[in-house]
C-alpha cells in the first residue's frame, strides 16, 4: 500500500509468545488514516483493538512484539524505532486519550503544571509561555473558570472533566495525530456525546488525524469518517463510516449494527436488535478457515476451510467469500 497518508498501518502482525504456542492477537492488519480524518477501529473485547493501537505507538508490553509489517506516520517508518526515538514520537506528534483518565494524569501535580511542562517538552518553549499554552488549552477544551482551575489537581475535576483535560494534554503538543483507546467509555452517556463531539470538533480544527478504538457502534456513528472493524485480530471490513451502517457487506459487520440501538438513525430505525451468537474464538483455539464461520449465519463449505482475503466490494473492502465467486 502506496499512498500520501498520515498514519500508514501494512500488514501489521503482533505475536506473544507462550508456553502453549504462540498467540497472534493481530494478524496482518493494514490501514491507513489522512490528516484532519477519523477512522474509527471497531470489534468486541479480544478483536486486537487496543493491542493495534499498543503496537502502533510502540507500547506492547512485553514479550508480545511486532512480528511483521510496518507503521509509517507522514511517510517515515515507524515500527522499528528504538525506545528513545518513540518517546521523541509520542505526544510531540502522536498524542493518545485513553478510558481512564487517571492513568494519563499524575494525581500529585496540578492540571497547569502538568500542561505546561508538556508543552515546555514537546514544543521547546520557557515556562511563562508554556503556562499561558496551558490555561489555552483548558478553555479550547471548555473547562469553566479555567484560569482558577490551573492551579486543581486531577482529584478536584469530574470524571467528564478530567477527560477534557486529558484531551487539552494529547493536543497540547500539536500532535498530527491522536490515538483515543475507548476514551468514553467510563463516562455516563450525555457526558459521552460531550466529549466525543469535543474531540471532533478540535481534530477537525486543527486537521489532526485520529484513531478511535471503541467497542461501540454508536459512538463509530457518532464520531467517525471511516471504520476498520476487526474480528480476531484480523481486519473483516473497511469503509466510509455511513456506508458500512447502513449497508454492511460482512455479516460480522452486519451483526456489530444490528447489536446497536438505533446509530443515529442511519440504519433501519425499527429497534429490533441481534445479538451476534457465540464468543470471539480465544487466540489459541482459532479455527480454521475464517475466524468467523462458527458463529456466521451465512457460513458455506468453503468458509470452514480456506481463509477469506480482503477484496474491494462495491465501496468496502471485507474479508469474506460471500459474494466473491461473482467477483471471479
Ligand atoms: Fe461468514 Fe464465510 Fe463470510 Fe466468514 S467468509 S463471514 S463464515 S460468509
Amino acid at each position: 500500500m502506496t499512498t500520501n497518508a498520515l498514519l500508514e498501518v501494512n500488514n501489521l502482525t503482533v505475536e506473544i509468545p507462550t508456553r502453549r504456542g504462540t498467540l497472534i492477537p493481530v494478524n496482518e492488519v493494514s490501514f491507513n488514516i489522512d490528516r484532519g480524518e477519523i477512522v474509527g477501529v471497531v470489534g468486541e473485547s479480544g478483536a486486537g483493538k487496543s493491542i493495534t493501537g499498543s503496537a502502533i505507538i510502540g507500547l506492547l508490553d512485553p514479550p508480545a512484539r511486532i512480528a511483521g509489517g510496518s507503521v509509517t506516520l507522514q511517510g517515515k517508518l515507524i515500527s522499528d524505532m528504538n525506545e528513545n526515538q518513540l518517546r521523541d514520537i509520542r505526544g510531540k506528534r502522536i498524542g493518545t486519550v485513553f478510558q481512564d483518565p487517571l492513568t494519563s494524569l499524575d494525581p500529585l501535580m496540578s492540571i497547569g503544571n502538568q500542561l505546561s511542562e508538556t508543552a515546555m517538552a514537546h514544543l521547546n518553549i520557557g515556562r511563562d509561555q508554556a503556562r499561558e499554552k496551558a490555561l489555552q488549552a483548558l478553555i479550547d477544551v471548555g473547562i469553566p473558570a479555567a484560569e482558577s482551575r490551573l492551579d486543581a489537581y486531577p482529584h478536584e475535576f469530574s470524571g467528564g472533566m478530567r477527560q477534557r483535560v486529558v484531551i487539552a494534554l494529547a493536543l497540547i503538543g500539536d500532535p498530527e495525530l491522536i490515538i483515543a483507546d475507548e476514551p468514553t467509555t467510563a463516562l455516563d452517556v450525555s457526558v459521552q456525546a460531550q466529549v466525543l463531539m469535543l474531540l471532533k470538533r478540535l481534530c477537525k480544527e486543527r486537521n489532526t488525524g485520529v484513531m478511535l478504538i471503541t467497542h461501540d457502534m454508536g459512538v463509530i456513528a457518532e464520531t467517525t469518517d471511516r471504520v476498520v472493524v476487526l474480528y480476531a485480530g484480523r481486519v473483516a471490513e473497511i469503509g466510509d463510516t455511513r456506508q458500512v451502517l447502513t449497508a454492511a457487506i460482512h455479516p460480522y459487520t452486519q451483526g456489530l449494527v444490528g447489536a446497536t440501538p438505533n446509530p443515529t438513525n442511519l440504519a433501519n430505525s425499527q429497534e429490533r436488535l441481534n445479538q451476534i451468537p457465540g464468543t470471539m474464538p480465544g487466540l489459541l483455539s482459532m479455527p480454521a478457515g475464517c475466524p468467523f464461520h462458527p458463529r456466521c449465519s451465512e457460513v458455506m463449505e468453503v468458509c470452514k476451510t480456506t481463509l477469506p482475503t480482503l477484496s474491494q466490494r462495491e465501496n468496502s473492502t471485507i474479508a469474506c467469500h460471500l459474494g466473491a465467486e461473482a467477483k471471479t
